[in-house]
């Protein structure tokens, strides 16, 4: 155990990890098997998979599907102990957590991500909720489907069509994902279950700032994915920073939308965690790391993934914070069993992804490229194969099988707690 010579601690170990995401659990995980005594603090009690939030919000998966406590993943590593608690400072070798507790660590690592950005406009998220956790993922689904409902019902022509409108504003790759699933539900939906309403009432808005949507990916790569989103219904606007968000309104470019759900998937930034060591004005937020992903100036303290910036920027993406684990977890097993660490660590990009809808993907792997039917495949291969473990692996792929075979959306629950009516006035 180290030595930690502070005052009124609740809890030490000799390695804290804050954030059991992809990095974190990763890192978590060589500790443990390694027999190292650690502590992961995270404020879920689960690991969740984001890629597939917007299959969640779209009702092509549970929620259960997708996320795994943390404790089942972790609970047979003997070394390792998992606190359900939310961090907000570091003062010394010590974390403080939310209700005051203190945590002293010999080694600390951070790794507590990234969040949607509003850029400046907070209120928007009660009407425009992101992807972020699954409580935002099945809000969405919520309003998704309430808007069906609503619009199945009313005899106004005008509202119906606003109701059968969704926004989605951001055209990167969640926002292409979304548009997609969206498109695709929505028609499934009203041919087959709802008898009032007609695909062509409906509508899918992708609303992207910049001039084309996928800009992260190759031109050709973004203008193969808006060819097959306006094959599929959507209608992309580009160019077309949002102005204003209200319940059942957005305003782009002077002109008000009505809409029955609005979805935002614009803008990210890193966890408000470079503020507790005071270097929020550093790296856009981002907590600055060496080569060895040691915090500058701090030697006991690692950050990775979306929360952290090497000196040559990596994207925020979860294949990053995974290596990043892996590779700090054998790390720091190194240098605590007294071994010479590895000092640089190096990134393999395994191909950058974006899902279109049925039979249609794009994968950008820097030298070569794949889109269609195969990139698809190879899209819903990678997802499972991430997936945290065997059960959840096998329960996708049959659930994906299922639904490429019959169009069917297994998850399109109403949850009765809170069935809200989109306002449309
Ligand atoms: C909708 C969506 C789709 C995505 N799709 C892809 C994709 O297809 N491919 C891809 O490579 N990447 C994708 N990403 C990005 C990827 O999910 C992130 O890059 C990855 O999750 C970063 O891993 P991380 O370990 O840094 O943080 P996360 O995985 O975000 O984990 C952070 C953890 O820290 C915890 N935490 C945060 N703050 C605190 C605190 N104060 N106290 C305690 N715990 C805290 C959180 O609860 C969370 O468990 C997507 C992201 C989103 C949102």
């Amino acid at each position: 155990m180290a030595e930690n010579t502070q005052a009124a601690l609740d809890a030490q170990a000799d390695v804290v990890i804050v954030g059991a995401g992809f990095g974190g659990l990763e890192c978590a995980m060589g500790l443990g098997r390694a027999g190292v005594d650690t502590l992961v603090i995270d404020r879920r009690n689960h690991n969740l998979f984001q890629p597939l939030l917007y299959q969640v919000a779209t009702a092509a998966l549970s929620p259960a599907d997708i996320a795994e406590p943390i404790r089942k993943t972790l609970g047979r590593y003997q070394s390792v102990r998992v606190m359900l608690a939310e961090v907000t400072d570091i003062q010394d070798s010590a974390v403080v957590l939310s209700d005051g507790r203190r945590v002293g660590f010999g080694k600390l690592v951070i790794a507590t991500g990234s969040d949607y950005t509003y850029f400046g406009h907070d209120d928007w998220r009660e009407h425009a909720p992101g992807l972020k956790s699954l409580r935002e993922a099945r809000k969405i689904r919520q309003r998704l489907l309430m808007a069906f409902e609503a619009a199945e019902t009313t005899r106004d022509p005008a509202k119906r069509k606003a109701l059968l409108t969704t926004a989605i504003v951001g055209g990167g790759p969640t926002g292409v994902e979304m548009a997609g699933a969206v498109a695709e539900l929505g028609r499934f939906m009203i041919r087959r279950d709802f008898r009032a309403l007609e695909v062509r009432d409906m509508r899918v808005l992708l609303i992207e700032a910049g001039p084309r949507i996928l800009a992260g990916f190759p031109a050709n790569l973004s203008d193969y994915a808006a060819g097959r989103l306006r094959r599929a219904g959507v209608e992309i606007m580009l160019d077309a920073p949002v102005e204003a968000i209200a319940p059942g309104e957005l305003v782009v470019s002077d002109a008000p939308i009505a809409v029955g759900c609005i979805i935002w998937a614009a803008g990210i930034k890193p966890s408000p965690a470079a503020g507790w060591l005071g270097l929020e004005q550093a790296a856009k937020g981002r907590i600055p790391v060496d080569d060895g992903l040691a915090v500058i100036g701090r030697p006991d303290i690692y950050a990775m993934g979306d929360t952290a910036s090497m000196p040559t920027p990596l994207p925020g993406l979860a294949q990053v914070a995974k290596q990043q684990g892996r590779w700090l977890g054998a790390r720091l097993v190194a240098e605590i069993s007294g071994q010479p660490p590895a000092e640089t660590f190096r990134f393999r990009n395994r191909g950058n992804t974006a899902m279109i809808g049925r039979n249609a993907a794009v994968f950008d792997f820097g030298t070569w490229q794949l889109t269609g039917p195969l990139a698809w495949f190879l899209w819903a291969f990678v997802h499972v194969a991430l997936l945290v473990n065997f059960e959840k692996k096998l329960l996708v792929a049959v659930q994906w099988t299922a639904r490429y075979v019959t169009r069917q959306r297994g998850a399109r629950l109403i949850e009765e707690d809170n069935p809200t009516v989109p306002r449309i006035d």
